[in-house]
């Protein structure tokens, strides 16, 4: 069988993710080349590195795809300069600040016949497809979501998610989001919503959601010691429960199908997109941040005590 050559690819916003997951990803596979960095700052070792996107993209016509590791506020302008100098984009989720913005450049990338793929790494979990299967015939008679994690341990000292458009918790919410709007068999919408800031904050700390079908979930920041990212989805032929980010799978209790790691989601992305740049077509979906605007618009604020890294 013919092998495809790899392809050619640049890193934009060499911070956390990049390095953790990015980075290692695509030089674990076949498809891709990290053929530049564009970062104020930073650098991966052995591939040139440009400090803007501009001269990048001027230096660099050989480069075809751009992957944006970047916070959301600043990641329009990128994504945008890029499809403008006819590259695909991968995005980090969430896509974008606003959902304004991920129309724009939808519409921007189908009129040039540009990949445009707003990547949700939590859906590639290894027990998701299955929890879908599995849930796809089925009556769901209630579901919720227990997102627990600690801020210090996954953004450390980053201001910018409790700054307008950081998402606060959301940051991680929208994950659970992300996977619940892939294995639910019907679609659900927001009905209320306590977000809870502090009081030196722009962005909620803790966030508790109702939805309709009987859908709750409960997002903190503040959990230390062990993290806790559960979806419990009842049926009347069962319990099925994803644990671990959506990477183990129970059903009723046993643990059924998964893998207790979440080092295959970004390599699953990276495959995704080469499919999608080799196929001509993008992937945009943006329901687990219609949800996240939702409760942005419905939810009644809470003020709690400061937060400081
Ligand atoms: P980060 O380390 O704070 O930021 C990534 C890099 O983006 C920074 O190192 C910085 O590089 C660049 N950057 C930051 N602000 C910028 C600005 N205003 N203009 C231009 N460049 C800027 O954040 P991260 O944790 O990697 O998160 C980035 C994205 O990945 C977010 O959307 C997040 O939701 C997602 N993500 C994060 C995690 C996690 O565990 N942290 C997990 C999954 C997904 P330079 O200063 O060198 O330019």
């Amino acid at each position: 069988m013919q092998v495809a050559p790899p392809m050619q690819i640049a890193l934009v916003g060499i911070g956390k993710i990049a390095v953790d997951q990015h980075v290692p990803a695509i030089a674990g596979s076949p498809d891709w080349t990290l053929a530049a960095t564009v970062s104020r700052k930073g650098s991966v070792p052995g591939s040139p590195s440009f400090t803007t996107m501009e001269d990048m993209l001027a230096a660099r016509p050989d480069i075809s795809v751009v992957s944006l590791a970047l916070p959301p506020v600043p990641r329009f302008a990128y994504a945008k300069a890029a499809l403008d100098a006819g590259r695909h984009v991968m995005l980090e989720k969430p896509p974008g600040a606003t959902l304004a913005e991920i129309h724009a450049l939808h519409a921007l990338a189908a009129q040039k016949g540009l990949t445009l793929y707003a990547t949700w790494h939590s859906r590639m979990a290894h027990a998701v497809a299955p929890a879908k299967a599995w849930l796809a015939a089925k009556t769901i008679t209630r579901a919720h979501i227990t997102w627990r994690e600690d801020v210090r341990k996954w953004h450390p000292g980053q201001d910018w998610v409790f700054e307008p458009g950081g998402m606060g918790v959301f940051d991680p919410g929208i994950n659970a989001l992300s996977i619940l709007t892939e294995i639910l068999p019907m679609p659900v919408h927001l009905t209320a919503a306590t977000l809870t800031f502090p009081e030196n904050r722009q962005t909620p700390i803790a966030a508790a959601l109702a939805f309709s079908n009987n859908v709750t979930a409960d997002f903190d920041w503040r959990q230390t010691g062990p993290q806790t990212w559960d979806i419990e989805v009842e049926t009347p032929d069962g319990l099925l429960a994803l644990r671990m980010g959506g990477n183990v799978l129970e059903i009723d209790g046993t643990p059924v199908q998964g893998e207790n790691s979440i080092m295959g989601e970004y390599p699953a992305l990276y495959a995704r997109m080469a499919d999608l740049v080799r196929s001509r077509t993008g992937e945009v979906d943006l329901a687990p941040m219609v949800h996240v605007a939702d409760a942005m618009t419905l939810g009644r604020r809470e003020v709690t005590e400061a937060f400081h890294f």
